[in-house]
């Protein structure tokens, strides 16, 4: 019996057959996705229906096997599950979403096959010696120094935010760990900031009312000038500002914040007010990767990069130097990084800083603080961590600082010859961000109006007509996402129209240049089906 189990695992002793056994099931799998590959297409095969029943029907249907398939039986089944998948081929536009490498793809595997628990270097060796390694690595990209910085994988841009904002609070308010939060306690972020910091108020319990949006730029930046206003009126009203999330690419416009205009702005009311720490976290999750460009010797451009390309990138290496001003940062190699999810690294300038969120040996009494071992993450708020840092080490050697330069300049290559086709096929739309690997743009019904709805120079009604006009547009181009997948946000910026009382978000398309087979050469294909689909539904209203 145990025999005919024991099958289904991999051998103790490293014997061929076992070894082809499993070798066998891997091929079942890269076979049956390489069948369902089209490259003219985004989905694996036919889509499926996801209909109103669909998730009713597999409630209904799911049962566990009484007499268990097997392995072989049950990657036959498991492979159906690619079936109608969307594949992150070059029409896949949608979002930072990427096709993983192959050296992350190995380095995933790997972690499952060790199943190393990250939690304890004696139990996850690997996973705890590739931490402390990409945790130099990127201390060094960043301006950290690494004798002093320190850093885990953990649960994505989010996590980071939320373990930052309790770093804290802990360190403002040391007695808030045992006595709950105090009630004047503020947070700070643009207001085209990640909805991760509203999530991260509202579970540490200060509460979204605390929570303070500070207008942004044109370039979707955070204004500085209400960032300092905003401050002073919390702190002349009682309140304690203890946390600032600067945003380091936002999510859908890739607005690249000050940090050390932030910095300063921090420090100079710190000192006004005679106030505890402000912490500050970079929330670089989508932009960080940049910061490989922070020593990119621009006059000698070893890569030949164009003149333009290297204008934007000198830009973002003005911004992305300030980096290691930030109390912690992130990067969410599940985004720009190429590799799988969820693979984020949380970094912090000061490691004894997580002192403050540490537990005590005496509550850890299984794992830990053991005369073997000497790596234990009792400061993450997971307990048990997978090995992420393994598939992001993979990925940094496997493409070293170069191929992430090569790469990341694409996007920005094939992101500027984007928006000039753009608006050469289409005399009715605007490119409403910076250049940036992801670009923004809105159509309008007649002529272009977004210097006028930036500026304030229309009506609300106006704007609402408009931003339905590009809901339309997103509908009917998602309506054929299985060929090209576009993205669209109902938030790319407020405007303040000239009758209307509050903010009014922007609706856009999105088109996210992540896959290394966008390049220049495919752009047509996608202006082409962007004529096809726009111009052939009947959108374009008439004048009445
Ligand atoms: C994506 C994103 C997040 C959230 O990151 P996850 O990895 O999805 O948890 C946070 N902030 C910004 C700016 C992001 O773009």
């Amino acid at each position: 019996m145990m025999r005919h189990i024991q099958s289904m695992y991999p051998s103790e002793d490293g014997n061929r057959e076992a070894r082809y056994e499993l070798l066998g099931l891997f091929e079942t799998v890269l076979t049956e996705l390489d069948q369902l590959k089209d490259p003219n297409k985004m989905t694996l095969g036919a889509e499926p229906n996801l209909s109103s029943n669909y998730y009713q029907n597999i409630i209904n249907e799911a049962v566990i096997p009484e007499k268990g398939f097997g392995t072989r039986k049950t990657v036959e089944e498991l492979v159906k599950l690619a079936e109608g998948h969307r594949f992150l081929n070059r029409h896949y536009v949608a979002n930072a979403t990427p096709l993983p490498n192959n050296a992350s793809i190995v380095g995933n595997l790997l972690m499952v096959l060790l199943n190393g628990n990250n939690l304890w270097d004696v139990d996850g060796t690997a996973a705890a010696k590739t931490e402390v390694q990409i945790t130099s690595m990127m201390s060094d990209i960043v301006g950290y120094d690494k004798q002093k910085s320190g850093g885990f994988t953990t649960w994505g841009g989010q996590g980071a935010v939320f373990q930052s904002l309790r770093l804290a609070i802990a360190t403002a308010c040391p007695e808030a760990n045992q006595k709950g939060i105090p009630q004047h306690l503020y947070a700070f972020c643009s207001e085209l900031s990640h909805f991760s910091l509203y999530k991260s108020m509202e579970a540490a319990g200060i509460g979204t009312d605390h929570l303070v949006r500070v207008k942004t730029n044109h370039d979707h930046s955070m204004d500085l000038t209400d960032l300092r206003e905003k401050m002073k009126v919390v702190i002349e009203n009682g309140g304690l500002p203890v946390y600032i999330l600067a945003t380091l690419g936002t999510t859908d416009t890739f607005g690249i914040d000050d940090l050390s205009g932030i910095k300063q702005i921090t420090d100079e009311i710190k000192t006004t007010y005679d106030l505890p720490h402000i912490y500050i976290h970079a929330d670089s999750a989508m932009g960080g990767m940049y910061s490989f460009f922070n020593k990119y010797h621009f006059e000698e451009n070893p890569l030949y990069f164009e003149n333009e390309v290297l204008e934007v990138l000198s830009h973002y290496k003005s911004r992305f130097q300030e980096l290691w001003h930030a109390d912690s940062l992130v990067f969410d190699f599940h985004k720009l990084g190429q590799t799988p999810y969820t693979t984020s690294l949380f970094l912090i300038k000061d490691r004894t800083a997580l002192q403050a969120v540490d537990l005590d040996p005496q509550e850890t009494p299984y794992v830990g603080n053991r005369g073997f071992g000497s790596y234990h993450t009792s400061y993450t708020l997971e307990c048990s961590r997978m090995g992420s840092s393994i598939p992001i080490y993979a990925s940094l050697i496997a493409l070293g600082v170069e191929g992430y330069q090569e790469i990341l300049a694409n996007y920005i290559r094939v992101s500027l010859a984007f928006r000039q086709k753009l608006t050469e096929a289409f005399p009715n739309v605007a490119v409403t961000n910076e250049v940036a690997p992801v670009t923004t743009f809105r159509f309008y019904p007649r002529e272009i109006r977004y210097a006028d709805e930036i500026s304030g120079n229309i009506t609300e009604k106006e704007v609402r007509e408009i931003n339905s006009y590009n809901e339309k547009i997103a509908e009917t181009l998602g309506r054929y996402r299985d060929q090209t997948y576009f993205g669209s946000t109902k938030k790319q910026r407020y405007v303040y129209p000239t009758d209307s009382p509050s903010p009014v978000p922007l609706y856009v398309e999105k088109f996210y240049c992540v896959s290394p087979y966008t390049t220049l050469d495919v752009l047509d294909d996608y202006i082409d089906f962007l004529k096809k689909h726009i111009h052939s539904s009947d959108l374009i209203m008439r004048e009445n």
